[in-house]
């Protein structure tokens, strides 16, 4: 850990930092930015960087811009913008009173370009895409120079001015960097600047221009208008920095922020490419966004995942150069640990097999208080309503029952949590030989103790059948069937698409929850005794009945509830 509590662990970026301050660099400021393109919805992958960036800014007393890099009308969209916006606030980050656009900056980037046509660093081409390729030559071979490359200044000037003024098709022409077709890095081989696009509204500028600036020319810019410090990007841009330096050292602009890249991070059984995640969106193999099989920020949250539980996530895989694929089980493993103590308890029924309590009377209803947390008092309590009939898990009764099995068996005991022990006395079965309900007897004098002489092994959740509220109930699985679906359509020729797991989700449409639950709120998560923990979705079912996400099955649930009977 860092130097308090809340200051997330160190890495290679936060020691340039120290050294950059130790040094007297950058006036002891400190200003990172977070570039989203607005063309999906953040992901995990993009949870690392917003943790990275903001948690920098925090932890060094400084800032952390959220800046749209609004480049792509065509791709991009207000709802992409707002739900960008309500996922970094919801991870607990803040970027002061103002958001940033890279779109703000259009006038100034038109002119930064002419500054470089002046300086005769830049040039209108005239060659088609097709062209351009062929002439960009390949890892190997050099490339060769534009016949556009030595146009005059002035002509350059006159051609830039009417192709902001609309004279041009899409396609007709572009602005390049004049650098060095014979480049190694291919990045330097006079790349595109500008690129002319009709008829698209853009979310902010609207109809006001018809060229569009580059990434690798607006990124640069943006950074330094806004005096950015450190420009943390993942590896991908490590060939790009020198474009990025290139820019900053041949336009008139007096702050150079530094580029860092550290590796993205992977996450096994899911896909993280924005190009993918919209096709499973468009294409309707996943609800939308916010599914929560989804490893969107969106979708993490609808399953119940807490932003404590992404941070503590992210500050634990770290920040280094070196490319890893994560295993899911760390991810969800965090957010047991948080759930685990902030979670309150309630019992819920997800497979439910009526009992009936023979010598219960039969208009009698036991409130019984029950602690909301076994470790946290301070979590206070519910009232449990017991009656006659209560529903049990049908897999909590076996007429047959495995070795080593201690909960319900015909003439067996067994304690119903927070209540009494009960006593098989009968099985009753349909017409397919089912068991459709038991007939029970209780013993009165168990009520939170145990009898003397009778060690009851077995203690199994139940909700009261006249009391229960019923529920949907929908547990997920891995989205993806194998650990890396891109590495194995690779290899088996296949689209990943053919690695989507057919039972990522499991729906159970008849289970009953213990009553205080209606009255949670969306986003309410708890833990169901010995099912794990379940989050209230917003939606309801059809007919209204409440739909209840598993977030994270329970590790370990057995040795606990045992212990607790005993
Ligand atoms: P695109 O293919 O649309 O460019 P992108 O994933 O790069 O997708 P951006 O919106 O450009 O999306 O990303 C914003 C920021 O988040 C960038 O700085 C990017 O480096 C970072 N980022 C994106 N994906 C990951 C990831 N998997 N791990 C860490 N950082 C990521
Ligand atoms: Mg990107």
């Amino acid at each position: 850990m860092g130097s308090n509590d809340t200051s997330a662990p160190s890495n290679f970026i936060r020691q340039i930092i120290d050294q950059d301050l130790a040094a007297g660099k950058n006036g002891g400021r400190v200003a990172t930015r977070f570039p989203p393109e607005p063309n999906g919805y953040l992901h995990i992958g993009h949870a690392k960087s917003i943790c990275l960036n903001f948690g920098i800014a925090r932890d060094y007393n400084g800032t952390c811009n959220l800046r749209f890099d609004d480049t792509n009308p065509h791709k991009e969209n207000i709802e992409f913008v707002e739900s960008i916006k309500n996922d970094v606030r919801w991870l607990g980050f803040s970027w002061g009173d103002k958001v940033y656009y890279a779109s703000d900056y259009f006038e100034q980037l038109y002119q930064f370009a002419v500054e470089l046509i002046e300086k005769g660093l830049a040039y209108v081409c005239d060659l088609s895409a097709e062209e351009t390729r062929a002439y960009r030559g390949t890892l190997t071979q050099p490339g060769k120079d534009s016949p556009y490359r030595n146009r005059s200044v002035a002509e350059n000037l006159d051609l830039f001015r009417r192709m902001r003024a609309g004279e041009f098709p899409d396609g007709a022409r572009v602005l390049r960097a004049k650098i060095d077709m014979a480049s190694p890095n291919i990045n330097l081989r006079d790349p595109t600047l500008y690129r002319i696009r009709h008829g698209v509204i853009h979310h902010q500028t609207g109809a006001e221009w018809c060229i569009y600036p580059m990434y690798d020319y607006t990124h640069p810019i943006s950074d330094a208008l806004e005096g950015i410090t450190h420009s943390l990007c993942t590896l991908e841009f490590e060939d790009h920095r020198p474009l990025y330096d290139w820019v900053l050292d041949n336009i008139t602009i007096p702050c150079h922020p530094q580029q860092i890249e550290f590796s993205r991070l992977n996450l096994q059984y899911t896909v993280m490419s924005k190009r993918k995640l919209t096709q499973l969106v468009d294409e309707g193999f996943v609800e939308g966004w916010d599914d929560p099989r989804m490893p969107t920020i969106a979708g993490m949250r609808r399953r119940g995942y807490t932003p404590a539980a992404v941070r503590d996530f992210c500050d634990r895989i770290g920040i280094s150069k070196s490319d890893n694929t994560v295993e899911m089980s760390l991810l969800e493993n965090c957010v047991r640990e948080d759930l685990n103590v902030h979670a309150p308890r309630r019992m819920a029924v997800l497979r439910p097999l009526k009992v009936v309590i023979e010598n219960y009377p039969e208009d009698q209803v036991e409130m019984l208080d029950c602690a909301n947390h076994p470790q946290d008092d301070s979590m206070g309590s519910r009232q449990l309503p017991f009656c006659r009939e209560v529903y049990i898990d049908a897999e909590d009764f076996r007429e047959v029952p495995p070795p080593k099995y201690k909960r319900l068996v015909p003439g067996g005991e067994v304690r119903l949590r927070n209540a009494y022990v009960i006593r098989c006395e009968q099985v009753i079965k349909n017409a397919q030989g089912e068991v459709i309900e038991l007939r029970c007897s209780y013993d009165p004098a168990t009520l939170g103790v145990n009898p003397e002489g009778r060690k009851i092994k077995g203690v199994i959740h139940w909700v009261s059948a006249r009391h229960a509220v019923a529920a949907e109930v929908r547990l997920y699985d891995r989205l993806f069937s194998v650990p890396n679906p891109d590495a194995a359509a690779a290899k088996e020729g296949k689209d990943y698409k053919d690695f989507l797991n057919a039972d990522s989700l499991r729906t159970l449409t008849r289970c009953y929850l213990e009553p205080v639950l209606a009255e949670a709120r969306p986003g309410d998560t708890f833990q169901f005794e010995r099912e794990g923990y379940f989050c209230l979705d917003a939606q309801r079912a059809a007919d209204g009945t409440a739909i209840w996400n598993r977030t994270v099955t329970l590790r370990d649930s057995w040795a606990k509830i045992e212990q607790q009977g005993d």
